[in-house]
């Protein structure tokens, strides 16, 4: 039986966090005994780009502090690491301090990092997926404890993004290129899961206090949701989300191929949750557009491509020519002629390029049948929940 501890909480003010977090950490035992005095701590955020805590794209910099906060009373040494990649950062502080996280940690002991200054290793991945092997990152390998803090939020390509997929961040950011190239939502899948399974982390703390939903993981809205989740079993703790988000068991295929992986619990019988009543409480978030080639066998989508789509559309007013999307795209899709121009011939409508470019310049666009085919199964069902406490 795995165990997942959820506390509400509707606002990212210090205290209450603190105590969310405080609460949800209590109730794990792995809290207090991996955490001890000396422990070589790595705290590891969504990061995914450098952006503020409005946006709802990070994780929020109360939650990363009171995280921080808690090992640091426990006498460990903290460092704060994660690589948004894509080298557009070449130093830490300023995604540390775009983020907002440097500046709410400021009186704290803690040091922080790009994942890529401790060096890449090659591990060979145990029963592999699609990959024999992955490179990733050596500090978190490295490290006596890994406390992963991952964002809640939609994602056009895995549907949701939570504790599994955030430590697709330790990836070498090359290799996370090439797997996006590997072929349908199904290949990303399994090569997320073959990396989390070489890089686990002993903890995870989510913050849900305000969600994203729509056209995540760095287009959609903030959706609030009003809570902090913690596990020792990351697969378990996002099957929790991922439940309580509307998706249907099985539906994300991370989580489901992972816990068929034996590296976590995706079975909702077999999973125990303090402080939140599951099987009372819904709110459902909208489903990104990329839902609409989940499921389809892959020769159906190569048979209705033509007219079945959900495309990167670039807005040249915003583009400020960067160049960061045509680094990055798996496709070489794009060329640079002062601003980003796409041959959708060769784009495989991953989105790398949306979730790197830092002027929003790079939105969704949806075929007419896509439109049809998919609007009824993107709309939110319901808004609310029941009172959801125990
Ligand atoms: S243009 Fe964007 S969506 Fe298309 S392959 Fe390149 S990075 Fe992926
Ligand atoms: S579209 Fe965005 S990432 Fe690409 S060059 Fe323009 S500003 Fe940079």
């Amino acid at each position: 039986m795995s165990h997942v501890s959820l506390s509400v909480c509707s606002t990212y003010e210090a205290n209450r966090v603190r105590d969310a977090v405080g609460e949800c950490l209590g109730c794990l035992p792995a809290a207090r005994t991996l955490l001890r005095p000396g422990a070589r701590v790595i705290v590891k955020p969504n990061l995914i780009n450098a952006r503020p805590p409005d946006t709802a794209i990070c994780t929020h910099p109360a939650v990363v502090r009171a995280v921080a906060e808690w090992a640091c009373a426990a006498g460990c040494q903290v460092t704060i690491a994660d690589e948004p990649g894509y080298a557009l950062l070449a130093r830490a502080e300023p995604l540390f301090a775009r983020a907002g996280i440097s500046q709410a940690c400021e009186d704290l002991p803690v040091r922080y990092e790009l994942l890529r200054m401790g060096g890449y290793v090659v591990a060979s991945v145990p029963n592999p997926l699609r990959l024999a092997e992955v490179r990733v990152s050596a500090a978190l390998r490295d490290a006596d404890v890994v406390i992963n803090l991952p964002k809640c939020k939609t994602h056009g390509q895995t549907l949701l993004t939570g504790a599994i997929k955030n430590l697709f961040g330790g990836v070498a950011p090359r290799e996370r290129i090439q797997i996006h190239g590997l072929g349908g939502f199904e290949g990303l899948s399994e090569a997320i899961v073959d990396a989390f399974a070489c890089q686990r982390p002993q903890l995870t703390v989510m913050d849900a206090i305000v969600a994203m939903e729509g056209n995540g993981p760095t287009r959609g809205r903030p959706r609030p949701l009003g809570l902090v989740a913690a596990s020792g079993d990351a697969v378990a703790l996002d099957a929790v989300m991922e439940h309580l988000a509307g998706f249907e068991p099985g539906e994300v295929r991370v989580t489901a191929a992972a816990g068929r992986q034996g590296l976590g619990e995706c079975n909702l019988t077999r999973v125990q949750v303090d402080g939140y009543d599951i099987r009372r409480a819904h709110v459902p978030l909208e489903r990104p557009p990329g839902l609409i080639r989940h499921g389809m066998p892959r020769w159906v989508g190569r048979v209705v491509s033509r007219h079945l789509w959900v495309r990167p559309a670039f807005d040249a007013a915003r583009c400020v020519g960067c160049g960061a999307c045509a680094a990055i795209c798996p496709g070489g899709a794009i060329d640079m002629n002062g601003t980003a121009r796409v041959n959708y011939d060769r784009c495989i409508e991953c989105f790398c390029c949306q979730e790197v470019c830092p002027a929003d310049a790079i939105d969704s666009r949806e075929s007419l049948l896509a439109r049809v085919v998919v609007g009824s199964s993107r709309r939110v069902t319901g808004r609310g929940s029941a009172d959801p406490r125990r």
